[in-house]
């Protein structure tokens, strides 16, 4: 079973920019039914016209009707019979189709821009990543970069037969959704960036809606809905890279805070003699378990902000770190048990404040989760109040680097069942003849 995008928990006046608006008028209700629909389908798999009635509750002549629509907007498709049961004759299933569909995910991080696009079942249609200095080059030259890439995935999508459905961008820091602002990227060294302006003024060949998220939190979902622990209600996703990010969710809703800003985690205190963070303040968590940190105390030559500092995907910078591993540097084992420490010193935290069932590791940690897992575990339970760490466990994530863009994407299709009516209907024989 698939599991459905998570809500967002918001306290503002105006609640979730998720939510659709209360139906006021006849095509918004018809909207939002289509909607209902085909979350059903996506979130339930194939089912015949009659079971849609029974489980949404409309009437058959809406549901036969509203069919018709999605169809003809290439949402979904009949597939082969499906026998309701001994008596009656079958009925034809229907199936989300969207191969028509490309939602696109972007993320851009300290030492790469990542793309990946899905069509409407998730699939991956697209999965590239190339390092870029994002940290060292500046909003402008970063920007020009993503939109390179948008543009070549678009006309990849192109190629593929599917038109862009959605570009949502990932990034990590505090993120204004409603402007589609960056108002603090600490260690990308931006600040009042209007990312979706930009991307808009930059002449992409695609009328589809653009978006900006927080990095974690878009990984979180990613996570709720496809990763190790999927369909986990409550969850807390970390994620380990130059940054610290995370997302919370709680009863199946991602907790965003009054202005979207939750899940700032790797800016929790947890060193007040430690060292000064990207944002500015000192000992925060990062600089404990962060990409830099594992950097500066297994290859303190290379280490991020020096001058032999080298732009390299993260990727190449652990296989180093292995490859040391493996010689027997023993920098590194003393380097992976001290980010374990911190990781259940912070982790404890969390889990006093929200009572996880899993704490899900990407990033960097889960490359080295069989090393740090025990390790942060064992603190947890040290410095937990509840006995044994109130049965959360930590688990090392799959989806690799990709958590964010995955879920970026993840979003945009959301767009698509949230609204059907922004895909247009597809063109007949009779349109080309015209
Ligand atoms: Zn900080």
């Amino acid at each position: 079973m698939k599991h459905s995008w998570p809500g967002t928990r918001a306290s503002g006046p105006t609640g979730s920019w998720r939510s659709a608006p209360a139906p006021s008028d006849q095509a918004t209700v018809r909207r939002s039914n289509l909607s209902l629909v085909l979350r059903h389908i996506s979130d339930h798999g194939p089912c015949s016209r009659s079971v849609l009635a029974m489980h949404t509750g409309l009437n058959k002549t809406t549901v036969t009707s509203l069919v018709s629509e999605l169809q003809s907007r290439g949402l979904i498709k009949e597939t082969g019979p499906q026998h309701a049961g001994a008596v009656g004759r079958p009925s034809l299933a229907l199936t989300l189709d969207g191969s028509k569909v490309g939602a696109l995910g972007l993320e851009v991080n300290v030492d790469y821009i990542a793309a990946i696009a899905t069509d409407l079942a998730g699939r991956i249609l697209i999965d590239r990543r190339i390092s870029f200095d994002a940290m060292g080059s500046g909003p402008e030259r970063s920007l020009d970069e993503l939109v390179r890439m948008i543009g070549r995935a678009v006309t990849d999508l192109d190629r593929l037969g599917a038109s862009p459905a959605g570009v949502t961008v990932a990034v990590p820091g505090l993120i204004n959704t409603a402007t589609g602002t960056v108002v603090f990227a600490p260690n990308l060294g931006w600040r009042d960036v209007p990312l979706v302006e930009r991307l808009r003024e930059a002449g992409i060949p695609t009328t589809a809606p653009f978006a900006v998220d927080n990095d974690a939190n878009l990984a979180a979902m990613a996570e709720y809905t496809s990763g190790v622990a999927a369909g986990t209600g409550d969850l807390v996703y970390l994620t380990g890279e130059v940054g610290v990010g995370g997302g919370i969710i709680s009863n199946g809703q991602l907790i965003s805070g009054a202005d979207g800003f939750a899940g700032e985690l790797g800016h929790i205190r947890v060193d007040p003699d430690g060292v000064r963070c990207g944002c500015g303040r000192i000992g925060c968590w990062e600089t404990k378990v962060g990409l830099a940190a594992l950097v500066r105390m297994v290859t303190p030559e290379r280490a991020y902000g020096t001058h032999q500092h080298i732009v390299r995907d993260p990727e190449e910078r652990l296989a180093e770190i292995e490859q040391r591993r493996d010689d027997g540097d023993p920098r590194v084992d003393a380097a992976v048990a001290e980010v374990g420490t911190w990781l259940g010193r912070g982790a404890a935290l969390l889990v006093n404040l929200f009572n996880p069932r899993v704490i899900v590791l990407g990033g960097y940690f889960a490359r080295f989760g069989d090393q740090i897992i025990p390790v942060a575990e064992a603190e947890l339970n040290r410095l937990c109040i509840a006995e044994t760490a109130g049965r959360c466990h930590f688990m090392a994530s799959d989806l690799g680097f990709g958590a964010a863009s995955r879920g970026a994407a993840g979003l945009s299709v959301d767009r698509v069942l949230s609204d059907p009516t922004s895909i247009a209907h597809l063109h007949t024989k009779e349109d080309e003849l015209r």
